[in-house]
């Protein structure tokens, strides 16, 4: 195991899981958001910085192993996905996830590559691979500047038809400057409910809201679809945490970690309606700790931490901290009908 991994193989973290964390966490855990890449997928010499740590793969040996570390003696499954980079090799990544999730206790969704995918083999995967969903990306529009990639260049009509036609799920990081508060985010998530009532669509980390005024009001008129969910994945902020709890359906919510980065150390913190991370060692996205005044566990643990207090804090019981936790989420994978057996698709060529 090497060190970046802020598990219970440090005794710091295991003080923090037994003190405030083991009496909280439930038995079953479904981790809705998991980037798997095997060795290869990612350009030689071109590691992905982890919080600052550059890993060259992280695949699901090395999953099962820092799930065992990180909840101890609970049951733990994942919704997994590629790593989207363009540079990345996105088909051998699907490959290798469509041929190990099940193995792994894992469920599989696919990357999407607007651009480079065409209809039918994102069908042909829909139908008759692993594939319960998608996940599509704001690089893959490769726009020189990521805040102009709009939800319908990433997430184009054709894919959303054969999803609805798949019931499948939509893993979707919104894209833009402002995020889940942007009004053309707002204007194509609904429309996208609205129109393909079949598919499930997660926004990614609460819509991205680190802060608490990016999720202020912003769910009001989201939260009406049914077939639309947030996952937790990332976020560090009790408050964010604690008005999604009392304002989205409970039922709709799901927890989730986006590991390997949730394993760094680091916490996502806000400062002046903004937020940035905050790590013990350069990273680009991250102010760091450079006169070493900090000792950090995983954003993960910060998670859980902010998990808990924000149930805590609304008396959530302890049905809907364990449905958060797994019920959702399994209700959500199990609803297309497949699993065992995959069920015909009415999606036709255009
Ligand atoms: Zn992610």
């Amino acid at each position: 195991m090497s060190m970046w991994r802020e598990t219970t193989q440090h005794e710091r973290n295991r003080i923090i899981w037994e003190e405030e964390l083991e009496s909280f966490v439930p038995d079953q855990i479904l981790d809705f958001h998991v980037h798997i890449w095997n060795a290869g997928v990612a350009p030689e010499g071109k590691p992905f910085s982890c919080g600052g740590h550059p890993i060259t793969k992280y695949d699901f040996d090395d999953l099962r192993g820092d799930l065992e570390l990180t909840f101890p003696r609970r049951n733990t499954k994942a919704v997994c996905f590629g790593f989207p980079d363009p540079t990345y090799n996105l088909v051998a990544n699907n490959d290798y996830i469509a041929e190990h999730a099940g193995e792994n206790d894992c469920f599989a969704l696919r990357l999407l590559d607007p651009l480079n995918d065409t209809p039918d083999t994102v069908n042909a995967d829909l139908a008759s691979r692993q594939f319960l969903g998608l996940k599509p990306y704001p690089d893959y529009v490769r726009k020189p500047d990521l805040n102009e990639v709009t939800v319908e260049e990433m997430l184009p009509p054709w894919a959303m038809e054969i999803a609805d036609a798949h019931r499948a799920i939509i893993m979707l990081h919104i894209p833009r400057r402002e995020r889940l508060a942007d009004a053309l985010n707002q204007a194509h998530v609904a429309a996208y409910c609205e129109r393909y009532p079949n598919t499930a669509i997660v926004l990614a980390h609460i819509g991205r809201a680190y802060f608490l005024k990016n999720v202020l009001g912003k769910l009001d008129h989201l939260r009406e679809f049914p077939n639309l969910y947030v996952d937790l994945a990332m976020v560090n902020h009790w408050e964010v945490m604690e008005y999604t709890f009392a304002q989205f359906p409970l039922d709709r919510i799901l927890f989730g970690s986006d590991i390997p980065i949730a394993l760094a150390p680091g916490k996502s913190v806000e400062i002046n309606d903004q937020y940035t991370y905050v790590t013990p060692v350069p990273w680009k996205l991250s102010i760091s700790d450079e006169h070493r005044k900090l000792r950090f566990t995983s954003f993960l643990y910060e998670e859980l931490r902010a998990i808990k207090k924000a149930a805590t804090r609304l008396e959530l019981d302890e049905d809907a901290v364990r449905s958060i936790f797994y019920g959702n989420g399994i209700r959500l994978l199990t609803r297309t009908g497949r699993g065992a057996s995959h069920r015909a698709a009415h999606w036709e060529k255009p």
